[in-house]
């Protein structure tokens, strides 16, 4: 039962043919059983998810089950989930049990999935590999020697290992794009302010948004569905009518207007990552597509503005763990200041601390119109690109990652090529455009993901794109081996 989308698990739900209460017991058994292997998950909940699991089959029973009912996932632990630990992969957060649900879960809740546990993730979301965890890095189910990505790393890897037919993700700079590449599978990043951010621990504010990691785009149409909408404990959140996501699924490619940008097929692209996209909107052109070049002039500036914002965001979001209302403490402090500075040295993880130093740095009073001003304008220019590119085309294609999966521990006393990874991903969420990576083929016998970015609140059509090449390929339906 674990092949099964949630398209088709929920019929098998709703047919009888098993229980919630059945299908829950047995991913809580596969996740026993790989979790140590893949570290996927910080927290398994077993006992909550098989209340959930009954109430489920009960509202089965009286036939008033929606489309996600008795469906299990997983949490990024980045989400605070009401009574129970939510770390944010920090060891700052590791005795932090949240005392509310973030809006996300709620709503999942309130459409009855089941929660099986929390997933594993680079430490308050800050990486490209998932190695910055407190909890250890995740192994990517493709080859348990190489990186899931990140930083929604251990849900990209729970739904590539079939642990969890679906999971959340959070995507500040390709969060949830950049693992779904190299894990295989499906991963939505919302315009911003489609999902709400309320009880998703920040980031970087003006960024972050939350969105679903599925094996199939109508999944992720399914999950949308639930996710999103308008929020009023989000100040960001868009008073935007949610569609049904599901609806346009199947309308016709024909006529489909696709831009492929210059700088992203400017020959410093990896050849075998190249000839995998280049065959993705091929098989578009096929569904009736036509392609045509465009201009995205300040590609290349997208990763120093971006480090310079998130870092900056990120030093103002993380100076409210001073060890004082709620996280880790340090032991028998003198004083007010040695309990603060103690508490966040021994809280925080060496790449955390280093985007609170820049983000500091590039703020204060000497440097602000030097970085962070700058890099602001040249966030201003980015998006405009993406506009003037968007009045001619319909979506924008490219890789969504320059590589496959990374070995272990190649990157991690390097963070400047583990910037530089985020090369295609971080622009989107600077101009905070919608984007989804699908899967599209494979370089070196690891997965590679095709990215599709759509104009403001086109979730819709990317979902449709996304689809219709899905029913043409079967990339998606390919699993790694040991987890088929
Ligand atoms: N790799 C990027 C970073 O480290 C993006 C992370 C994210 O999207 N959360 O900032």
């Amino acid at each position: 039962m674990y092949k099964k989308t949630i398209k088709q698990l929920s019929s098998a739900l709703q047919n009888k043919d098993f229980s919630s209460e059945e299908l829950v017991s047995s991913y809580l058994q596969r996740c026993d059983s790989h979790n140590s292997n893949l570290n996927c998950f910080i927290s398994l909940m077993p006992e909550t998810a098989i209340a959930q699991a009954r109430s489920a089959d009960k509202k089965i029973q009286n036939g008033e089950a929606g489309p996600l009912t008795g469906i299990p996932l997983a949490h990024k632990d980045i989400f605070c989930t009401n009574g129970t630990k939510t770390s944010c992969g920090s060891s700052m957060l590791d005795n932090f049990i949240a005392p509310y649900d973030a809006t996300v879960v709620t709503r999942l809740n309130e459409a009855g999935m089941v929660t099986l546990g929390k997933t594993n993730m680079d430490e308050f979301a800050m990486g490209s590999t998932n190695e910055t965890s407190f909890y250890g890095a995740v192994k990517n189910p493709w080859d348990t020697a190489r990186v899931p990505g990140g930083s929604s790393g251990g849900s990209a890897a729970a739904v590539a290992a079939k642990l969890a037919p679906v999971a959340t993700g959070t995507d500040t700079g390709g969060s949830i794009r950049q693992p779904a590449s190299l894990c295989g599978i499906t991963g939505l990043k919302p315009t911003y302010g489609r999902v709400s951010r309320y009880g998703m621990i920040a980031y970087a504010s003006s960024l972050d948004q939350g969105g679903p990691i599925t094996q199939t785009a109508e999944d992720a149409a399914i999950m949308l569905n639930a996710m999103a909408g308008f929020d009023e404990r989000d100040s960001t959140s868009a008073e935007q009518a949610v569609e049904d996501y599901t609806k346009d699924l199947n309308e016709s490619l024909d006529g489909l207007k696709i831009g492929l940008p210059k700088q992203y097929f400017d020959g410093q692209l990896d050849a075998s990552i190249e000839s995998v996209i280049q065959a993705g909107v091929k098989q578009l052109e096929k569904l009736g597509a036509n392609v045509k070049e465009i201009e995205l002039p300040n590609s290349e500036l997208s990763i120093p503005a971006y480090y310079v914002i998130a870092s900056a965001e990120c030093s103002s979001n993380l100076a409210r763990f001073d060890g004082v209302r709620f996280g880790h403490r340090c032991d028998d402090p003198e004083d007010l200041t040695d309990l603060y500075l103690r508490s966040r040295a021994e809280g925080f993880g060496k790449e955390v601390k280093r985007r609170i130093i820049t983000g500091t740095y590039v703020l204060s009073a000497g440097y602000y119109d030097a970085y962070y001003l700058k890099a602001q304008k040249l966030r201003r220019m980015i998006r405009d690109d993406f506009r003037s590119a968007l009045e001619d085309v319909d979506v924008i294609i490219g890789p969504t990652a320059p590589q496959t999966a990374f070995k272990l521990n190649e990157f991690i006393d390097d963070p400047i090529s583990m910037y530089l990874s985020d090369i295609y991903t971080v622009s989107v969420n600077l101009a905070g455009l919608p984007a989804i990576s699908v899967p599209a083929g494979f370089a070196n016998e690891l997965p590679v993901g095709m990215q599709i970015i759509g104009n403001y609140f086109a979730e819709s059509r990317l979902l449709n794109i996304a689809h219709q090449f899905q029913q043409a390929t079967d990339w998606h339906q390919q699993s790694p081996v040991g987890f088929d």
